[in-house]
């Protein structure tokens, strides 16, 4: 069922929040033994959070689509007495006294958070094997990853252990994950939800979005969250415009011009996964879209541009872990400085140390200009090459990934591997565009993802098109059958 369907039986009373929430919970308690999408789930909490929606519904009060609906939330973003980890040993006491803006805007909508979900540690990799605690398996094939750093929240509804969850996204953390586990996930451009209260990766590129499992469940969930924050100095100060109405009240995509940017069909993506791109972008012209080939010519220096400003920004932003502030404080017997020494030491897992590294070296005096000025250079050019073509195109159709679920273990020891299932997903981010992955078939059995990047601002078109994508072939809301008991 999707959410918005609870949401209608919730309002009728046909059901209670706590009838859905105990549903949920259930769930989880039967099937993340062994799928490890949850770091922490809040039960108690989520059924007071429940009762009080149902207690206001019996009297009288109207209430609106999401109250009680549950979500699960990635464990980067805080939650106002609930552990949140990064899944990092470094912040693994650590209770954040307050909400992430995202989280009190769920709140404000009377959602029912289930609990906090699995990433690679701060949101780095992408598979979820970073995370300090364990991996969370694919619900499609359990000895396969999930994808990253959101593998949680993506397994969690893809398994139907949550019919919502929030990710976050630098480099591709919710589109990745969303196409390896079958379900939607939207990056929002840059500025449109806050940042206040997710920890810090990549600040220029991070963005909070949306897993559901279909589009329009994703254009609710983005409405709960968007629009500007004085909290957050990136907010953008556009006023916001609810997408969800007007998507139902249009599904009409004709004269809608897609460009297909041949660089993305390159570079690694399995011909199978191309050929099931290039059967949805017929689908959508056989409902009156128009496609053309186009080029991005500096897609092919988008990994080398990305590991230089994310791992840059990531060793900033990662210097507040001092053994001071928060969270782990290792003893050390020379005094404060081999206090935080020994903390950062025990703290951090090794991709996370590796990043601050290779981002400190950018950084630093003698080498700044060769590597961080330069990156930043060739990330104007990705911002002028994809400006040119949206004043050509509604929308840019390519791959999410250049193929389906690897396995656990599989690229853990070839970095460069690893890092190579971003392609498709880092220009994106470089560019501040809006992203969306949906469901576009299976290759063996595992979901294949196609992705839709749009102009900044016009999440609308991108869900439209993806909108009129699952009208027309009927690609939402498959589900693993994980009851089989695989
Ligand atoms: N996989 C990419 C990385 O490791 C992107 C991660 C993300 O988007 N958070 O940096």
């Amino acid at each position: 069922m999707t959410a918005r369907e609870l949401g209608v039986r919730l309002n009728r009373k046909e059901i209670s929040a706590v009838e859905v929430t105990s549903a949920f919970l259930n769930r989880i308690q039967q099937l993340d033994d062994k799928l490890k999408a949850f770091v922490t789930v809040i039960g108690n909490e989520a059924l007071s959070q429940a009762k009080a929606v149902d207690d206001r519904r019996s009297n009288g009060e109207t209430l609106g689509l999401l109250a009680g609906v549950p979500i699960a939330v990635k464990d980067n973003m805080c939650t106002r007495g609930v552990p949140t980890t990064c899944s990092s040993r470094i912040l693994e006491q650590f209770i954040p006294p307050y909400d992430a803006t995202v989280v009190s805007r769920l709140r404000d909508q009377n959602m029912v958070i289930l609990g906090k979900t699995n990433l690679d540690e701060f949101a780095m990799g992408s598979s979820t094997e970073n995370s300090a605690f364990f991996t969370t398996r694919n619900p499609w094939d359990m000895d396969r990853v999930p994808g990253g750093s959101s593998g949680g929240s993506a397994a969690a509804v893809a398994a139907g252990l949550a019919p919502l969850a929030l990710g976050s996204d630098t480099g591709g953390s919710i589109r990745q994950p969303a196409a390896l586990c079958g379900v939607a996930g939207l990056k929002p451009t840059y500025g449109l939800v806050s940042r206040y209260g997710l920890v810090a990766f990549a600040s220029s590129l991070d963005q909070i979005g949306p897993f559901a499992i279909d589009v329009l469940d994703t254009a609710l969930v983005l409405d709960a969250i968007a629009g500007h924050d004085p909290m957050d100095a990136t907010s953008s100060e556009q006023s916001y415009n609810p997408v969800f109405p007007q998507l139902q009240a249009q599904g009409e995509i004709k004269g809608i011009r897609i460009g297909i940017p041949k660089e993305f069909y390159a570079q690694g993506v399995e011909a199978e996964v191309s050929d099931l791109v290039r059967r949805g972008i017929e689908a959508l012209c056989s409902v009156g879209a128009e496609a053309e080939d186009c080029s991005l010519p500096t897609a092919e220096y988008g990994l080398a541009t990305y590991y230089i400003i994310a791992p840059a920004e990531a060793s900033s932003n990662l210097a507040r872990y001092d053994g001071v502030k928060y969270g782990l404080r290792s003893k050390a017997a020379n005094g404060h400085i081999g206090m935080t020494e020994k903390t950062r030491e025990e703290g951090f897992g090794a991709e996370v140390k590796q990043r601050i590294m290779i981002g400190s070296y950018a950084l630093s005096a003698g080498y700044y200009d060769a590597y961080y000025k330069r990156a930043q250079q060739v990330r104007s050019l990705f911002c002028r090459d994809f400006d040119r073509l949206f004043q050509k195109y509604d929308v840019l159709i390519t791959p999410t990934t250049p193929s389906p679920a690897f396995r656990i273990g599989e690229k853990a020891d070839d970095p460069l591997q690893m890092k190579l299932s971003d392609v498709c997903t880092l220009p994106c981010n470089m560019a501040g565009l809006p992203g969306l992955s949906i469901p576009c078939g299976f290759i063996d059995g595992l979901p294949v993802g196609m992705q839709i990047l749009g102009k900044r601002f016009d999440e609308l078109t991108v869900l439209r098109v993806a909108r009129a994508y699952e009208l027309a072939t009927g690609l939402a809301a498959k589900r693993p059958l994980l009851d089989g008991g695989r």
